[in-house]
């Protein structure tokens, strides 16, 4: 059988270059990278060898990349980094109400800890609004986080605005970019931006490293104390393997990123138009242009996203319902319903997020099963059959 993936938003393959970059450091090269020997130097230059890739793709200085085990630990490097500085206890914080696990959660803690939050909505496209974090922004606020893309919709939100907005008001601005890498255009030296959160599996290297962009001139306060590693800000002896691979798929990502893009846009827009024209009562979910190349979220009316995803595993193709199986009962994504998605249509969301290694025929044969099984699901649904009939 065919296996289609289509689910990178979640994980991306490994690229066989990070894989082979990473190799030696499963094996002889297993030294300690604060070692000053032989052993632990060759492992000190295989990390700053990375770091620097890191800074070349992202246009920022080596020194300004901290190395962790995820875009996780990033996002709570970031905002806790903040938070937990001298002065800062009990703040404000701005961000949005559609941000990932990694950044609502985080606050959402922050907050029985005594600091404010206010969580921003976005559009009926998906997008979060300028104005209305300018809005949010009070006296004491010490910090925005705004993610640069939804891990869902694709959205992707005006950052660059919001951080000169947050730069006005004198507030730090960080942004969760894990799905932004690598699909758009990120560069440091005009972004408004002074803590950005990446992370290496969602760009083809391996899970169990990421990190953050944190400005020169900011200090923020580590989250994992422990050794000098990673300027002070994290302790703990480096993931090397992780690290040399993300620094191998970013170099990779310098050199490809545009023709990559282009080559997935264009297999998004023939999966989106050829689902558009085979199958009725399908509706776009985000806004249609301002949204990343990779990434098509769909509801399919009168059908359960669940049944939709359940039965396009057993023809092979993985994507994401979007909404979470909470204790057997078929919740809704929260994303989609902050948009102000019909909650029955959120229902029947689906997510297809292209990448690396996709093919025409992938497409194709997506559309060829998404036909099948909608008409399926439909035929047996309750909800469907007066509506059918009233149309004919
Ligand atoms: C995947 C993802 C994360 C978390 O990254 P991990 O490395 O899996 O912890 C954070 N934010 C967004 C938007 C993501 O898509």
């Amino acid at each position: 059988m065919r296996k289609v993936y289509f689910d990178h938003n979640a994980t991306t393959p490994v690229h066989p270059e990070a894989v082979k970059a990473a190799r030696p450091f499963l094996g002889e090269l297993f030294g300690n990278p604060s070692s000053i020997h032989f052993a632990g130097r060759d492992v000190r230059k295989a990390v700053e060898d990375a770091r620097e890739a890191v800074a070349v793709f992202f246009g920022c200085h080596p020194l300004e990349v901290v190395f962790t085990s995820s875009g996780t630990e990033s996002g709570n490097l970031a905002i806790k980094g903040v938070a937990y500085q001298p002065g800062n206890e009990g703040k404000h914080i701005v961000t949005s109400q559609v941000e990932h696990p990694a950044v609502m959660n985080t606050c959402r803690f922050l907050e029985k800890r005594g600091y404010r939050v206010s969580y921003v909505p976005v559009n009926r496209q998906g997008i979060v609004e300028p104005e209305a974090v300018r809005k949010a922004i009070e006296p004491d606020t010490m910090l925005v986080s705004v993610m640069a893309a939804n891990n869902e919709t694709g959205c992707l939100m005006p950052i660059a605005e919001i951080g000169e907005i947050a730069r006005k008001a004198g507030v730090l601005m960080h942004t969760d970019a894990v799905q932004a890498t690598g699909k758009i255009p990120l560069d440091w030296n005009t972004l408004p931006v002074d803590l950005l959160t990446f992370s290496g599996h969602k760009v083809n290297a391996l899970k169990g490293a990421g990190g953050l962009i944190l400005r020169k001139s900011i200090k923020i306060s580590p989250v994992i104390h422990g050794g000098h590693q990673e300027m002070g800000l994290r302790g703990g002896t480096e993931n090397i393997v992780g690290i040399v691979a993300m620094g191998a798929a970013f170099s990779l990502l310098k050199e490809n990123m545009e023709q990559e893009i282009a080559e997935v846009r264009r297999l998004r827009d023939a999966l989106e138009r050829g689902i558009f024209e085979r199958i009725p009562e399908v509706t776009l979910n985000g806004h249609p242009l301002l949204r990343l190349p990779n990434t098509l979220n769909v509801s399919f009316r009168y059908i359960e996203g669940e049944a939709l995803l359940l039965n396009l595993d057993m023809l092979g193709i993985a994507c994401s319902s979007g909404s979470a199986c909470t204790s057997g009962s078929l919740e809704a994504s929260p994303v989609l319903l902050n948009m102000g998605v019909d909650p029955t249509d959120a229902q029947g969301a689906l997510r297809f997020s292209l990448g690396r290694g996709n093919s025409d025929e992938d497409v194709s044969y997506a559309i060829d099963a998404l036909e099948t099984v909608a008409e399926k699901l439909r035929a047996i649904s309750p909800l469907y059959q007066p509506r059918k009939v009233g149309m004919k």
